[in-house]
């Protein structure tokens, strides 16, 4: 039922917070608690996202022109003004999206070093020289905007998310059309807030709520539109990398995992415990990086097992807000049918569920979307639970003979995002790096995180076009030039002309 007393949030177009055409709105609830409505949030049209790239487009001469440290003062002063709100910006993370405060402080920061270091990069925006092969002829490469850039993101990571694309996107010289997960907006509203207080010039940065299905297509179709940058699904980034590539437009998408740890016999255990209870229950399973599979070498598999159904059956589970919780509610009540569809599934394939695998709904559990952390065992990589994404916490357990074997088993999947291994033997872990399908590889760490300068994102189903983070970032939103100046005073004879 709608509750009248809702605040009702705008879109940001051309500088101007507005409702959308239709003026009809849709409401957000939060994770921990069904009955919490947290706001009301336009559903956008064809027509808005027409506006709102109408709007990109006539901002883009001059913000191109603007001197790209005059751009990054302003993202410095979105830097301070993120650090002010940083305690709002979690709790509305956590309230919004379920994740427990802890993780919530971690990706404001995250969202905080991507800006930080995409300011920096305003001082070098570099392109190189290099001497011609023609004589009196200087040979040089300068980088220029795409353009109007579409930002699409997921609901797992609100903030962060888009301010990893966000940042580099501005400092670069593109205007900006945001269209956030229809399940997270208020962390966005927030977002954008933040930059307009910083200064951002009328049109540069838009936001658009609403379904992906509508708002999303028109976006990528729209001709003024030259390059897209999604987060989310393989399915939908498929979708979109194709339409994007019919229309001869730059598009990255960063999509799905099936991410492995492969345990073998000589690791640290006690660690490797550590690493893989984090990455498989930490923000319940919801992270692009999360640790889906257990790949255990068989000379420590047993004592593995009972200690981490140990640590797992310590885990606790609750509101987010709580800072003692480990394990918070799902996001949505789709996500809990998912993953319970899915530890269904496990079951009739013959797996065994070694722990949890239940709904919770007793008092204070059933105003929320909680499950149980679940692991299980005896899983053989044809399963479909030990080949398609999850997105919750679901840990499944194989026994590998070997790093041969727990290698191959890890690179039978379409995925290919990040990885792990625990080993203290150098030759085994240099062969796991060379040969382990996956854009980010780990050595005794977690499957999980990345730093921001340095390129994030996966292989095979799970990446593909340039990488996001570090220097990736620029080449995407910055399209090269190169430049040939013939200062000769007199005219040559031609050579090797294509
Ligand atoms: P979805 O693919 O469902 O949605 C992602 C975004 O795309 C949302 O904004 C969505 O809008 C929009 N969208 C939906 N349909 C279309 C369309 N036809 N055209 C254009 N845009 C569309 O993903 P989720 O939000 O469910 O996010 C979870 C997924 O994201 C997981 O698979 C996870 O692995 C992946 N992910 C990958 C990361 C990586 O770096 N590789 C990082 C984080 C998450 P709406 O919400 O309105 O449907």
């Amino acid at each position: 039922m709608a509750d009248e007393h809702a605040e009702i949030f705008k879109n940001y177009v051309g500088g101007q917070w507005l409702n959308s055409n239709s003026e009809n709105t849709y409401e957000i609830t939060s994770p921990a608690n069904k009955d919490a409505v947290l706001g009301s949030f336009q559903i956008s049209g064809v027509d808005d996202v027409s506006q709102a790239v109408d709007a990109a487009h006539s901002a883009l001469a001059s913000w191109a022109d603007t001197p790209a440290p005059a751009r990054a003062h302003i993202l410095y002063k979105a830097l301070e003004i993120m650090g002010r709100r940083s305690e709002e910006l979690a709790e509305t993370i956590t309230i919004e999206e379920g994740k427990p405060i802890s993780d919530a402080r971690g990706e404001v920061r995250r969202a905080m070093n991507i800006i930080e270091y995409s300011a920096g990069e305003g001082r070098r925006m570099f392109g190189y020289t290099t001497p011609s092969e023609l004589p009196n002829t200087m040979a040089y490469t300068v980088r220029r905007p795409l353009g109007v850039v579409a930002l699409i993101t997921p609901w797992n990571f609100p903030i962060a998310i888009p301010a990893w694309k966000l940042a580099p996107a501005l400092i670069c010289g593109n205007t900006v059309v945001f269209k956030p997960a229809s399940a997270t907006p208020l962390s966005a509203v927030k977002l954008v807030e933040i930059f307009e207080e910083a200064g951002l010039p009328p049109g540069v940065l838009n936001l658009i709520t609403g379904p992906g299905s509508s708002v999303g297509n028109s976006l990528v179709e729209n001709p003024k539109v030259s390059g897209i940058s999604f987060t989310g699904s393989t399915e939908i980034g498929t979708g979109i990398y194709s339409a994007g590539a019919k229309l001869l437009k730059k598009v990255q998408c960063e999509m799905g995992g099936k991410n492995a740890v492969i345990l073998l016999s000589d690791a640290d255990l006690d660690k490797a415990l550590s690493g893989i209870v984090q990455g498989a229950f930490g923000s319940t399973g919801q992270r692009c990086t999360a640790t889906s599979r257990a790949i255990v070498e068989e000379g420590i598999y047993s004592e593995f097992l009972d200690q981490l159904i140990d640590r797992t059956a310590q885990l606790k589970i609750g509101d987010g807000l709580d800072p003692d919780v480990d394990v918070s509610p799902l996001s949505s009540q789709y996500q809990l049918d998912k993953v319970m569809e899915y530890i269904g599934i496990g079951t009739e394939e013959g797996a065994n569920l070694a722990y949890g695998g239940h709904v919770l709904s007793d008092g204070d559990y059933s105003k929320g979307y909680y499950i149980e952390p679940t692991v299980f065992t005896d899983v053989t990589p044809d399963m479909r639970i030990a080949k398609e994404e999850i997105f919750g916490p679901v840990l499944t357990v194989f026994k590998a003979t070997d790093l041969e074997d727990a290698v191959r088993i890890s690179n039978d999947v379409q995925f290919g995002l990040s990885s792990s291994v625990y080993t203290r033997d150098l030759p085994q872990a240099f062969k796991y790096v060379n040969t382990v399908e996956a854009g980010m590889v780990h050595i005794n760490a977690p499957t999980l995180g990345g730093e921001v300068h340095l390129p994030f994102g996966g292989l095979k189903a799970s990446g593909v076009g340039q990488r996001e983070q570090g220097v990736e970032a620029f080449n995407f939103f910055s399209e090269v030039i190169t430049v040939y100046i013939d200062y000769a005073d007199e005219a040559k004879a031609p050579a090797n002309f294509i």
